[in-house]
């Protein structure tokens, strides 16, 4: 079964660890026992409920989630959260900070303008995204009720190295892209944000981390589903949480404690990260536009020295085995999304395919 999977290296939704796929396939019709499946049982049952706060406790223990966060499991993606993080803070002094570093943190300042005067603290768009501003360069205002940013910057392939000072202003940050890849101080943290898809979960999940303090200074017209206040009071479970995601979380966090937890995680991510930029800074033909220092672990955007030779890349790579390397249309060339799940060896590969492609053209 597992010998006929190839190595996916598509940016989300993405590779699931193996052993979890399995698992999940063994219980899939009968749930320990319960005689029916996860995907068929009320999320007020007994059984389910289990799985629930089994999964909150294990992230909580693995992400080193302190006492007063809350950590929700909601849906609508992480792009929901561009419009929810601003009607529940941004109340406090109708003013915000946004850094914009890629695509996605672009799209969570424009929504945000519509809820209250935003200042764009940094700007990486000068140069077409390829670098992570520094502490320095961003422009904060001590007003401000919160700091956004994006960590992982999935389609540029860029990742803050550092994390941003903010004095008492509380950081926002968007995780969905290298949650659970590295030891995060959460306690720096006002709210972290992650849609499940890239390395968690399937796709239908996203968790938040909010400090508790943080709700309930809503908007007024804060629709019922979009305020943090309704979710904490009801851990969750309004309404129909994302059953299934949840269980398949859960068992992705019993795989990463397996692997030496987030530390662990951390050792092996770079590595492999490493191991790419090597055999493409030392090729011939090609380079990566992200800037050394700001280069992302999860990502790895790279490009030929012609487009032509980029779409050949792709399809001979295709009919090797290594699927979604084509590069975002924003940025062209390749990319490599090695999150959690991607085995080291998916990536020896790769870069013996591409060391291979470097000799050959
Ligand atoms: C994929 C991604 C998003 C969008 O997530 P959805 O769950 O599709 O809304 C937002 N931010 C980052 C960093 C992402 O990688």
């Amino acid at each position: 079964m597992g010998n006929e999977r190839i190595y996916n290296f598509s940016a989300g939704p993405s590779m699931l660890p193996l052993e979890v796929l399995e698992k999940a396939g063994a219980e899939i019709t009968n749930y320990q026992g319960s005689g029916m499946s996860v995907m068929e049982m009320s999320h007020r049952s007994k059984v389910f409920d289990q799985i629930f706060v089994d999964t909150q406790a294990k992230f909580r223990k693995l992400f080193c989630v302190p006492e007063g966060y809350k950590i929700l499991f909601l849906q609508g993606g992480a792009s929901t959260q561009f419009s929810m993080v601003p009607l529940n803070l941004i109340g406090k002094t109708g003013k915000a900070d946004y850094a914009v570093t890629g695509n996605f943190s672009s799209i969570a300042y424009k929504e945000a303008k519509k809820y209250g005067t935003i200042q764009l603290a940094a700007s990486s768009e000068d140069k077409n995204h390829t670098y992570i501003p520094t502490q320095a360069q961003l422009k904060l205002d001590p007003g401000a009720s919160y700091f956004h940013y994006c960590a992982n910057n999935t389609i540029y392939g860029t990742e803050w190295q550092y994390v941003p000072d903010t004095g008492d202003v509380p950081l926002v940050c968007d995780m969905s892209s290298d949650i659970l890849s590295r030891p995060v101080d959460v306690s720096k943290y006002g709210i972290i944000y992650a849609g499940a898809q890239k390395n968690m979960a399937p796709a239908g999940l996203t968790v938040v981390i909010i400090r508790a303090d943080l709700a309930g200074s809503e908007l007024p017209y804060t629709p019922l589903m979009l305020n943090y206040k309704t979710m904490i009071d009801k851990d969750s479970m309004y309404n129909t949480p994302p059953c299934w995601c949840i269980y398949i979380l859960g068992l992705v966090l019993d795989w990463l404690e397996e692997k030496g937890g987030v530390p662990g995680m951390e050792a092996i991510k770079h590595g492999k990260a490493q191991m790419l930029y090597d055999v493409l800074d030392g090729s011939r033909l090609f380079s990566c536009p992200a800037e050394v220092g700001s280069r992302s672990d999860m990502n790895v955007t790279f490009r030929s020295v012609s487009e032509e030779l980029d779409a050949k890349f792709v399809k001979e790579a295709t009919a090797q085995g290594f699927t979604n390397l084509k590069g975002h249309r924003n940025v062209g060339g390749m990319r490599a999304s090695i999150y959690n799940a991607m085995p080291v060896e998916g990536v020896e590969k790769l870069c013996d395919f591409i060391s291979a492609f470097d000799k050959a053209n």
